[in-house]
């Protein structure tokens, strides 16, 4: 009996075109003799489509993104027998961002009672939203940048309250966010008031919410977690954008930033990154995975910049290659993580 995966990809959040070549890869990627690929493409606008079972590998996006499928509740799709064949023993949600990576989707699949893949309710929610994760990294003692949040209805009766607060709490230069999203989605580095002025306007085009954060020169590091309950570390990878910082079009378009796997930090820098990845998993109440990344400054400080309970996950993207560096392979990677999925299903029951 093949394991029935159902694949849930695409998505209302930004990260939309991200998460069809992450459904891509990991079809080609799973053996087709243990796996029956069930597709559920859920469309910018929110609607759920099923495709037919997949059983080749998919050269092209296009041909996930179905458009004449009938559009039903999502939860009726999912619950339901599909095609006769039963229901699914594992679901997979590879969304990135709001609507996916952020609770909503796990919430639907814990009332359905159906096992998934990846982080629970708690960890996905707490881990799309900045503040919110950076105000319990804060209680789990872990180091990171000074940061302050604002909300849009605040700020638009009082912007200059907003500005000044930033320059006197954090100073040029300085990161403004959308406090939840991925992939570098709204994010602007200031170095004055004009530029600050911009980047509010920007980032309040994706959330009521934004967070402004200190700026760092730094390295960055990457570090991938694995597991549930006894988490386990890959290498450290190092991310060198050609550009003024990581934005999206160096994550996903241009593809010249140097990924550098293993980093080269030393071994007791590594070993700090390694405590603080464990921490934060736990302080999230993570599950399945998350990819830590951290910044290493000039004069030996690391400090934790965020968790990603649903981490770019092509194969070109740094968790799974900084898991292919650690000895596991892409394919390996998506089994341990439907292992993982059941193992935290049955620990619930
Ligand atoms: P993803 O989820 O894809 O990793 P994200 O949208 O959650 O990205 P961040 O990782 O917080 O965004 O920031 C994106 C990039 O911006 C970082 O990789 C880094 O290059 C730069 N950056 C963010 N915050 C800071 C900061 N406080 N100081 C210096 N650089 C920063
Ligand atoms: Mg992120
Ligand atoms: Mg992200
Ligand atoms: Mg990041």
């Amino acid at each position: 009996m093949r394991t029935k995966i159902c694949l849930l990809y695409g998505g209302k959040s930004a990260e939309h075109q991200v998460s069809l070549q992450t459904a891509r890869a990991v079809i080609e990627a799973l053996d087709l003799e243990k796996f029956e690929i069930h597709p559920i493409y859920i469309t910018t606008e929110g609607n759920w489509i099923k495709g037919a079972q997949i059983e080749t590998k998919v050269d092209d996006v296009k041909n996930l993104q179905f458009s004449n499928g009938k559009s039903m509740a999502p939860n009726a799709m999912i619950s339901l027998e599909d095609q006769g064949s039963g229901a699914y023993d594992v679901i997979f949600p590879l969304l990135h961002g709001p609507n996916g990576e952020d609770g909503t989707v796990q919430g639907m699949l814990e009332v359905l009672n159906l096992p998934y893949v990846g982080n629970g309710v708690l960890a996905s929610s707490a881990g799309m939203d900045k503040v919110i994760m950076k105000n319990i990294f804060a209680q789990a003692g872990l180091a990171q940048v000074g940061y302050v949040s604002f909300i849009r209805s605040a700020w638009e009766k009082n912007r200059e309250a907003a500005y000044s607060k930033v320059e006197e709490t954090l100073g040029y230069p300085c990161f403004v966010k959308p406090a939840n999203l991925g992939s570098s989605v709204g994010i602007s580095k200031c170095s004055d008031r004009e530029q600050l002025e911009m980047a509010f306007v920007e980032a309040f085009q994706f959330d009521r919410k934004i967070i402004v954060e200190e700026g760092v020169i730094a390295q960055e590091i990457e570090i991938g977690v694995l597991g549930n309950d006894d988490p386990q570390c890959s290498v450290a990878g190092e991310i060198v954008p050609k550009k003024e910082f990581y934005d999206y079009k160096a994550k996903y378009e241009d593809g010249n930033t140097a990924l550098i796997i293993p980093a080269d930090i030393s071994n007791a820098k590594y070993e700090e990154m390694k405590e603080m990845a464990i921490s934060a998993f736990q302080a999230l109440d993570c599950s399945g995975l998350v990819r830590a990344d951290f910044f290493l400054t000039k004069d030996g400080q690391v400090l934790i910049n965020e968790v990603n309970t649903m981490p770019g996950f092509t194969p070109f993207s740094m968790f799974p290659l900084l898991w292919k560096h650690t000895g596991v392979e892409y394919p390996q990677l998506i089994e341990k993580l439907i292992e993982l999925g059941k193992e935290r299903f049955s620990e619930k029951q």
